[in-house]
């Protein structure tokens, strides 16, 4: 028979990752004699949910196991989650189990819990009409995720990411992975693996900034790549082990394509348009500028830690054609996308009035008064006729794709390096 266990909200502010949860779970369901059925999901979900920890990630664990098992397999996956779940500090844990068939009812809530809000009434619905079994602490807000997770299709988990583990003594230390090391694994497997080195900001993204079990992550396209990705990064202390998880992590799942008149906060959008009033860069170098597309218009914003990006958006002039990705956020000024991806389709022309050059010498002239025409300032030649005049100025920047700082991007946005290979995979 095959179960599939899904597990959320088992991690706070201060310690815990679900993924590390999940892989002591399959370790324990393995020891009892079942048997893996695929790699263990990591599956993100709306990164614009209010109640998210972190990166708001779910876990299933594909099972295969004798029936007459179930039970006890159950048993040990709830007491491994009470035993490490970081409860009274903020993590109220979920866990539920379904089989094939009844997983097949959830993937429609999957995609709604990665593009919208689903509320808990529908969850414990689902669990209570379907599930092989259900549990959870608290305000059981964790279900959510884990009936995501179970739901997740998986022609959506197209990429990987190797999560080692460090031993307990080390947890809420200070990481030590060499970052010279982490630039060379770079080099050598830059085809096959993403996102470890922010070179924007010449910081390390393997590993996290939080007190978790997680010493580091290696992101891929490729699962049987990453272990031999992990043995040449030089780690500064020993891990506990490692586990491959298949994600919908850099594969833009959470984005819909929408009207500037029918986005809704906390959604992520994709919308085309004009500029219809030209960036503005403020004291701490975040940087406005407003689109349109005829059902609406809506501000987009480029916030400083977005890095490079904003040296293009603030080249933005009006009536340059754009497509927007990005987070909506509710603003006491109205609706706000938070830049993540920008496309621009199509330069205008930026048109600027200037005064007329000299028909013998060529010098820019100089104007007499309103009406009155203008007079050479080398060779004093008077043109009571002439007027400004309009000349197309280069543009200081290029139609194409731009993306946010590797440290500002989402785990679920798919970086620009995927979309070039994407790309050369259908020439
Ligand atoms: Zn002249």
């Amino acid at each position: 028979m095959r179960v599939y266990i899904g597990i959320d909200d088992t991690d706070s502010k201060h310690s815990m990752c679900t993924t590390y949860v999940g892989a002591v779970v399959m370790k324990r369901a393995e020891s009892l004699g079942a048997r893996r059925a695929d790699y263990p999901w990591l599956v993100r979900l709306n990164p614009n949910c209010p109640f998210k920890t972190r990166g708001n990630a779910a876990v299933c664990i594909p099972l295969d196991l004798e029936p007459p098992r179930f039970e006890e397999v159950w048993d040990t996956v709830v007491e491994t989650v009470m035993e490490l779940a970081d409860t009274g500090r903020g993590a109220d844990p979920g866990v539920v189990a379904f089989d094939a068939e009844t997983r097949s009812h959830l993937h429609e809530f999957y995609l709604k819990a990665v593009r919208e809000l689903v509320d808990l009434e529908e969850t414990v619905e689902l669990c209570e009409s379907n599930s092989l079994d259900y549990w959870a602490v608290g305000e059981s807000r964790g279900l959510i995720g884990a009936v995501a997770a179970v739901g997740a299709i998986e022609e959506t988990l197209t990429t990987y990411e190797l999560l080692a583990y460090r031993s307990k003594v080390m947890w809420g230390k200070e990481r030590l992975v060499d970052p010279e090391s982490v630039k060379e694994m770079d080099r050598m497997f830059g085809q096959l693996t993403f996102d470890n080195y922010d070179y924007e900001k010449d910081e390390v993204r393997v590993t996290p900034h939080t007190p978790c079990p997680v010493l580091l992550g290696i992101r891929g396209l490729n699962p049987d790549v990453l272990p031999y990705a992990l043995s040449t990064l030089k780690l500064g202390e020993p891990i506990e082990f490692y586990e491959v998880f298949r994600t919908n992590q850099a594969t833009d799942l959470h984005y819909v394509t929408c009207d500037i008149g029918s986005i809704r906060p906390l959604t992520s959008v994709v919308i085309r348009g004009r500029v219809v009033r030209s960036p503005t860069v403020t004291q701490g170098g975040h940087v406005f500028f407003e689109v349109s597309d005829g059902s609406g218009r809506v501000v987009v914003a480029v916030y400083e830690p977005t890095g490079e990006i904003r040296r293009v958006v603030s080249k933005l002039v009006l009536s340059d054609e754009v497509v927007v990705f990005g987070s909506v956020k509710e603003k006491p000024e109205g609706l706000t996308v938070n830049l993540e991806k920008l496309k621009v389709l199509r330069l205008a022309d930026l048109i600027v009035e200037r005064a007329p050059r000299c028909p013998h010498c060529r010098k820019s002239m100089k104007s007499v008064g309103k009406g009155k025409g203008y007079r050479c300032r080398r060779c004093g030649f008077y043109g009571p006729d002439l007027n400004k005049v309009s000349v197309k100025v280069g543009r200081e920047i290029v139609e194409g794709f731009y993306e946010v700082a590797v440290s500002a991007r989402r785990h679920i946005v798919r970086p620009l390096s995927l979309h070039e290979q994407d790309a050369a995979e259908h020439l």
